[in-house]
């Protein structure tokens, strides 16, 4: 729009300088003003679509320059200081005498050049809470704008003409107003916009009720204006419908936004209802389950260890009457015998973690790990193994279950430790809100496809005869972990050893 003004003031094309006839036209300095803004805007748009800052020496200049053309009119006009800015591009054109339409650059109009320039300048900077400056200045300047349109709608000079001299031109009031309406919606998830297009019932409403804000005091207005001066009615009629028209249209469409708030909220409470029947359900049968898991395997215990004790009296006792294979068979029966036991007490740990926790309380990890050293005495002298540690804070939290969290991981260093001597290290330190701990090993690792099954209950990687256990430890520890609100993962390269990381709250 202001590069046709331009064209039109430069080479006297009177259609061009008149886009509206018989209205103000556009100043050539206002119709520069307006190609800085569009030049500036497109640039900012086209590196921020690129994925670059938005902001370059060009962009920055572009918009100090429409800052300042605004100001500097504006305090001219305010102060009475006659700088002339606005006969800055054909001045000659413009001087009293000259066969041209008068213009000058209104103080409405200069006010949006500042405006405009200094959204452009904080175009991508954010306030608080997601609020963009910038969408705050350039509302005011499409306020201006729009005031200006319904002005002219209306023949209400007011609110188009600041002061004594010339109004703003209603072809710079609707590019103003476009290049608001293009500011705004340039950044669609951002800011007072981001409302408008969120797929919330907020933005479902806002969409539904903004237009007919604008369009249908405006429309109405309009139509009455016009069909009182052709003389279809009187004043007092023409207020008075539009009072009616008001009335109807917008408790139409207060109804409207009500029914629809009002079925999502329908939903949304069944909803409510749904998730809270299911959560409660899922809790009872995790209840449930944990305490069958856990009478399971403390009813199964004792008969167990009886059949156990009787087995291990069988062959104590008649080892020499039986032939052979006679002795093989008891072999076999203690064995399983053996098995089962050792699969049911873990199993009853596994149960125990969450029905017999005990409550919360400062623990000092140094002594929490000393506890656990003790417990492996035999099995690091066995291996001969050195386990070191970094200083180790004081957590909230259930000695006896960190006791076997760090047994428990540091046993399984011991026991796949490989070929060297085992070399055991942990370490703690401070991330935000929680401690991260690392038991890092030099055994014979873990491959990455396993991650995540080795914390799963009897999950093991290895038979029988390569390692002993359950498939329990880890479980456990996962357990005990996830109770204390942290989490437990893995990292290991295979054959140069494993790193459990878990992390516990810091105590507050
Ligand atoms: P278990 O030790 O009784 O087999 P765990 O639950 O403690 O059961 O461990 C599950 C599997 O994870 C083990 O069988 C082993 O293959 C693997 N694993 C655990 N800790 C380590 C470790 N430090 N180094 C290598 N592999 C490990």
């Amino acid at each position: 729009m202001g590069a046709l003004v331009l064209v039109g003031w430069a080479f006297n094309f009177e259609a061009l300088i008149h886009l509206f006839p018989t209205l103000v036209v556009m100043n050539p300095t206002t119709a520069l003003g307006l190609v800085l803004m569009g030049c500036c805007f497109f640039i900012l748009n086209r590196r921020t679509a690129q994925g670059l800052k938005p902001h370059n020496l060009w962009t920055r200049s572009l918009a100090v320059a429409v800052t300042v053309l605004g100001l500097l009119r504006f305090v001219d006009y305010v102060a009475g200081l006659d700088l002339r800015v606005d006969h800055l591009l054909f001045a000659n054109k413009l001087s009293g005498d000259s066969a041209y339409p008068p213009s000058e650059m209104a103080p409405n109009t200069a006010l949006n050049f500042l405006l405009c320039g200094l959204g452009l300048l904080l175009f991508d900077l954010e306030a608080r809470n997601g609020f963009y400056l910038a969408h705050g200045v350039i509302l005011i300047a499409a306020w201006v704008a729009l005031l200006a349109i319904i002005g002219y709608t209306y023949h209400v000079l007011l609110f188009y003409r600041l002061g004594a001299g010339l109004p703003m031109a209603l072809d710079t009031a609707v590019g103003f107003a476009l290049f608001c309406a293009a500011f705004m919606t340039a950044q669609p998830n951002r800011g007072v916009v981001a409302i408008l297009t969120s797929r919330t019932t907020g933005g479902a409403m806002a969409r539904r009720l903004l237009p007919m804000a604008v369009l249908i005091p405006w429309g109405l207005g309009a139509i009455l204006l016009v069909s009182e001066q052709a003389g279809y009615f009187g004043k007092e009629f023409a207020v008075s419908i539009f009072a009616v028209a008001s009335i109807i249209l917008f408790t139409f469409s207060l109804w409207w936004n009500a029914r629809l708030l009002h079925q999502v909220d329908i939903e949304r409470l069944g909803a409510e209802d749904k998730l809270r029947q299911a959560s409660s359900n899922l809790q009872r049968s995790n209840t449930d389950l944990q305490q069958f898991a856990y009478l399971a395997s403390h009813d199964l215990f004792e008969p167990l260890r009886m059949v156990t004790s009787y087995m291990e009296l069988l062959e104590h006792r008649y080892t020499g009457k039986l032939d052979p294979q006679g002795r093989e068979f008891i072999t076999f029966a203690i064995d399983g015998a053996r098995r089962m036991e050792a699969l049911i007490h873990d199993l009853l740990e596994y149960s125990r973690v969450d029905i017999r926790g005990r409550s919360f309380e400062p623990a000092d990890c140094e002594q929490v790990l000393q506890a656990a050293l003790d417990n492996l005495k035999v099995a690091i002298e066995e291996s001969r193994a050195v386990v070191t540690h970094s200083p180790l804070p004081t957590v909230l939290g259930d000695r006896v279950q960190l006791t076997q969290l760090f047994q428990n991981l540091i046993r399984n260093a011991l026991k796949f430790r490989g070929r060297h001597e085992a070399q055991v290290q942990l370490h703690a330190e401070r991330r935000d809100r929680e401690w991260l701990f690392v038991v890092r090993d030099n055994g014979i690792g873990i491959d990455p496809k396993d991650f995540s099954r080795i914390f799963v209950i009897f999950q093991r990687l290895h038979t029988r005869q390569e390692f002993a256990g359950t498939g329990m430890g880890l479980a456990i520890c996962k357990k005990i972990v996830e109770r204390h609100g942290g989490r437990i993962w893995v990292e290991s390269v295979p054959g140069q050893g494993s790193s459990f990381f878990f992390t516990l709250p810091v105590k507050v």
